[in-house]
């Protein structure tokens, strides 16, 4: 990014955002993926310490986390100023094992979206009986992420239906209760598969990786959601985490 576009991306557009804030209806969203103790990178891996500063940040200004099984309150699922969903791609392991005695200390609740197929099957990703462990201390939510991770845009509707129903079988098999909340995997939908997702899954909440206003659609709401990158500047994640960011779609398509 040249220096014109980081002021823009740094200030304008929270500044813009800002003054939209009222285009928020619904809870908004922060995510990110794996945290790591060395290094950090980009949207995939978070650094340990500054995810800690940023969770100390949310603290600090008195921020109310949920999880998504408080989003069945409508009221919970509200957009209000100092209330955020912190959510979490893939099902990392380290979801569990580097965050969750720290978040549980704070009060701190947060979300993981499952790619269903890796659980158990993959010594990186989390196993079920944490899964298990980590909803049952009533701190954290979950939701699906397609079965194998695939990238949605591209198959047709009959697989599609696949990974989904999949997912969902597993899921609610190992967990006792059925998923409401599902987020695309790299990001990547189509116009159609939202409308096939709201329409004929039991779905509540469909989550994308673009930083946009939420908006309902059928009986299911479709929730943007702001990506925390190990590179952004703090003032990034500050206005990320209060939704001034959610207008960045609107401006660029
Ligand atoms: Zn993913």
């Amino acid at each position: 990014m040249n220096s014109i576009k980081k002021i823009i991306y740094q200030y304008g557009i929270p500044a813009l955002g800002h003054l939209f804030v009222c285009k928020n209806k619904y809870c908004n969203v922060i995510y990110y993926h794996d945290i790591v103790r060395e290094g950090g990178h980009s949207y995939m891996q978070t650094n340990l310490l500054l995810f800690q500063q940023q969770m100390q940040y949310l603290i600090e200004q008195g921020y109310e986390t949920l999880r998504f099984d408080d989003f069945e309150d409508d009221d919970l699922f509200r957009y209000r100023n100092k209330r955020v969903c912190i959510a979490f791609d893939d099902g990392w392991l380290s979801n569990h094992a580097e965050i969750f005695d720290w978040m549980k200390e704070r009060g701190l609740k947060y979300n993981v979206f499952l790619a269903v197929g890796l659980i158990g099957n993959d010594e990186r990703y989390l196993t079920w009986d944490l899964i298990r462990e980590m909803h049952e201390s009533g701190l954290c939510g979950f939701g699906t992420h397609t079965y194998s991770h695939t990238d949605l845009s591209h198959i047709d509707v009959a697989i599609f239906a696949e990974e989904v129903e999949r997912a969902d079988a597993l899921f609610e098999k190992e967990l006792g209760y059925t998923p409401k909340d599902f987020c695309y995997p790299y990001g990547r939908f189509t116009k159609e598969s939202i409308q096939q997702l709201a329409t004929k899954s039991n779905y509540r909440r469909i989550y994308l990786s673009t930083m946009s206003y939420s908006y309902p659609m059928g009986k299911v709401v479709v929730m943007g959601r702001n990506g925390i990158s190990n590179d952004d500047a703090f003032c990034v994640f500050k206005n990320k985490v209060k939704g001034y960011f959610n207008i960045f779609t609107s401006l660029v398509q």
